[in-house]
């Protein structure tokens, strides 16, 4: 598995030039790289891991998402959950594998999967913008909105806002 954070700094925890401007471009928070440590040890063992690249770790309250390159999440999830739940056991916390994707209404649907997302568009406030999604009402997501709220802005720097209809 191919990680945001080269294999030195994974392992002596000190950050090269290169691995210090991805923890600044938001690939990982620098407290959180022992999840990627812990999630290469693990890869090793796991062989439909190997060539498997991650792009960016977001650590919320509840859960971790691991966002990969497009068309490797099935790989990274497994047949019936296997891997992930692997994954999950290790760093001891929830994980839900994501797509890199520069849309956000792309990026919102896997997100909530499988809860369809109605539409998203943009709503200004004197506060600044904000992006709205609807979901049906009585659908339960599959995240908090928090979790979601997070991920969205860790990703693009976005507020969101979920209504449901
Ligand atoms: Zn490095």
């Amino acid at each position: 598995m191919k990680m945001p954070i080269c294999d030195i700094c994974l392992k002596s925890g000190l950050l090269c030039p290169v691995c210090m401007e991805r923890v600044k471009g938001g690939a990982v928070r620098e407290e959180d790289i022992h999840y990627l440590r812990r999630m290469k040890g693990i890869s090793e063992r796991i062989k439909p891991l190997q060539g498997i690249r991650i792009k960016k770790l977001v650590n919320t309250n509840s859960l971790i998402f691991i966002v990969c390159e497009k068309g490797s999440a099935t790989t990274i999830i497994g047949r019936g959950g296997t891997i992930v739940s692997s994954l999950s056991h290790a760093l001891d916390k929830r994980v839900r594998v994501v797509e890199e994707t520069d849309d956000i209404k792309s990026f919102l649907e896997m997100l909530v999967f499988p809860v369809p997302v109605l539409s998203v568009g943009r709503v200004y406030r004197e506060s600044g913008e904000t992006i709205r999604m609807r979901v049906p009402a009585g659908e339960r997501l599959p995240l908090s909105e928090g979790d979601i709220k997070d991920a969205a802005m860790s990703m693009f720097g976005q507020e969101i806002e979920v209504v449901t209809e």
